[in-house]
């Protein structure tokens, strides 16, 4: 694969590093360092700039008014969006109007009017609900949450875990279980309000993370019109497999832009700091967490741009996004922390966001499937679908 950047695209790079350097990095300073979201007035002000940049909602189609910037571009610029403190949080990439639902091209005209124009105005915020408390990694035969229809509704009950920004989301799209199929073919997705009575966030569910983002979501004889099924009955599966395909390339371009951010913080740090009379960068033992930093973030670039190139050229990239999600999570894990290291007590400040990204990116090995599940896709794929 030729990994050379047509102009256009280094533009693009340059354009987004540049916003990042003079635009978001500066207003973190005045942040604290666990902050998770922008101040409302500057998140407003940056989005007008990202429209006028012509890069606001970075796959929408064109006859919706957007870019449809191609998934290898789109991942360059999760590379770069990423590159700050609340880098994994992706409140920059929330500025260009990317990690939206996707699936809601697919909607209805009055679902469209509705949900779909007011999200790409940024209008609306959105979440995705298919964890149950009863497992993530396999969805199709955890979900237990139901949903029965009741004349012209469907009455939906049950709970879902982990869900992002459910207490901050105007709707969100609910997996559910409505057909006897105890798999795939058995889940309807439906969009929910989440004014509507019966939908309740619970809980936040506090983690390593920062931004306080997860919730628990409990759905209590919720009455959902028989207009808001996204797609076909039983079909819900299929949505959300699409969607955490394509979603995961991004995912892991994040990963890399923090790593690459690390990577280039410790090679600085070990040139200066001196110890026993010579800079860090003299020794072999920091050499080599150089090296290893450097050969983790290329082969991440690689398997990301490999992933992103089969999507656009409409090839199955199944296995291909997995391995980069797989990759990208973990090595990018090992260059934080090799970088934390280089950087001795400053590593674990937070006068850095090292610590951040390194308490951040651990859940990158289990959000939009851990590793182990990549894993499973990929020998699914070496030794036949047969596998389980
Ligand atoms: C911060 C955060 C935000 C999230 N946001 C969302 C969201 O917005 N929407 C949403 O729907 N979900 C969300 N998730 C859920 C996430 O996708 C799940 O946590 C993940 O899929 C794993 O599911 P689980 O936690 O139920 O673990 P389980 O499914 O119970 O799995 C437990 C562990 O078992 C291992 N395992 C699983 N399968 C296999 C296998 N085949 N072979 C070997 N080992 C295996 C893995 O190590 C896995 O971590 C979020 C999670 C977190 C932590």
């Amino acid at each position: 694969m030729d990994l050379a950047l047509s102009a256009e695209q280094q533009m693009i790079v340059e354009m987004v590093r540049q916003f990042v350097r003079t635009e978001i990095v500066p207003l973190e300073e005045h942040l604290d360092p666990d902050a998770d979201e922008l101040p409302p007035k500057d998140y407003h002000r940056l989005m007008a700039q990202t429209k006028s940049m012509g890069l606001y909602g970075l796959d929408t189609p064109p006859e919706y008014g957007g870019p449809a910037i191609d998934l290898v571009t789109r991942s360059l610029i999760a590379i770069e969006c990423s590159q700050h403190r609340a880098g994994l949080y992706a409140p920059c990439y929330y500025v260009f109007g990317g990690a939206r639902q996707a699936q809601l091209f697919e909607a209805t005209e009055s679902q469209k009017t509705k949900y779909l124009y007011p999200m790409l105005q940024g209008e609306k915020k959105v979440f995705f609900g298919l964890s149950e408390p009863s497992g993530g990694s396999d969805p199709a035969r955890a979900i237990q949450t139901r949903a029965v229809r009741d004349g012209d509704d469907w009455v939906l009950n049950g709970s879902k875990l982990w869900i992002s920004g459910a207490d901050r989301a105007d709707y969100g799209l609910i997996f559910a279980r409505t057909g006897p199929d105890k798999g795939r073919a058995g889940v309807t997705c439906f969009i929910v309000e989440t004014a509507w009575p019966g939908f309740n966030v619970r809980r936040i569910v506090h983690t390593l993370r920062s931004a306080k983002y997860a919730t628990e979501i409990q759905l209590e004889d919720l009455r959902v019109p028989h207009e808001n099924i996204l797609g076909t009955i039983g079909g819900g599966f299929a949505i959300a497999n699409d969607r955490l395909s394509r979603q995961r390339i991004p995912y892991a371009a994040e990963c890399l832009g923090v790593a690459v951010k690390a990577h280039e913080m410790a090679v600085a740090y070990a040139k200066i700091r001196e110890t026993f009379g010579a800079p860090l960068a003299s020794r072999q033992g920091i050499q080599w967490m150089l090296v290893d930093n450097e050969i983790d973030i290329r082969t991440a670039r690689w398997l990301i741009l490999d992933a992103a190139a089969k999507a656009d050229r409409g090839e199955p990239f199944r296995t291909e996004s997995a391995m980069a999600k797989l990759v990208s999570a973990e090595a990018s894990g090992r260059v934080v922390d090799r970088a934390m290291q280089i950087h001795g007590g400053l590593g674990v400040a937070k006068d850095l966001p090292l610590e951040r990204w390194y308490r951040e990116i651990r859940i990158r090995r289990i959000g939009e499937g851990p590793s182990e599940v990549q894993r499973h896709v990929i020998a699914r794929d070496i030794l036949g679908a047969s596998l389980r």
